[in-house]
């Protein structure tokens, strides 16, 4: 079978971790909802069995979130990732897992306006004007808050 780079997105689960040869690898099943495959998003409904290796995990597994996970499909439901991202965010304020949110200052994340402004420490009008900044086409790069869908 000839190797299918694959691009998928669902909910993992059955997450295990190995030691082979003194590297350390680890495994899930992936319960896909959807795909990115010729420059588009559609809905799929498949499950697949991950490996990778553990230096190219960016985030920590954990039971039943979504992840975004590229890599190889090596035979049939089979993927070697190279890459894998959580999707979605913890807030920094309540801790709800979220899928978008705002994006605050430095590495900072909120479920809700209410949870962002407390990031703020209440003070609204610093908020506001933070936000602001994405409608000025010179500021809007250097916005530190806006609100963002994390994929
Ligand atoms: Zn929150």
């Amino acid at each position: 079978m000839e190797q299918k780079q694959i691009d998928v997105y669902g909910i993992a689960e059955q997450i295990s971790t190995h030691h082979i040869n003194g590297r350390k690898f680890h495994s899930f099943v992936i319960k896909a909802e959807m795909c990115f495959e010729n420059d588009e998003y559609r809905d799929i409904e498949k499950t697949y069995q991950v490996y990778i290796n553990d230096k190219d995990l960016s985030w920590d597994l954990e039971d039943g979130h979504k992840y975004n996970v590229m890599g190889f499909e090596v035979a049939e439901g089979i993927i070697m990732a190279y890459y894998t991202d959580r999707w979605g965010r913890y807030c920094n304020v309540c801790d709800a897992w979220h899928i978008e949110g705002y994006f605050v200052g430095e590495h900072e994340y909120a479920c809700s306006e209410e949870c962002a402004l407390k990031l703020y420490n209440g003070d609204e009008e610093a908020f506001k004007s933070d936000l602001a900044m994405l409608d000025d086409p010179d500021l809007a790069d250097e916005a530190p808050t806006y609100w963002t869908y994390w994929d």
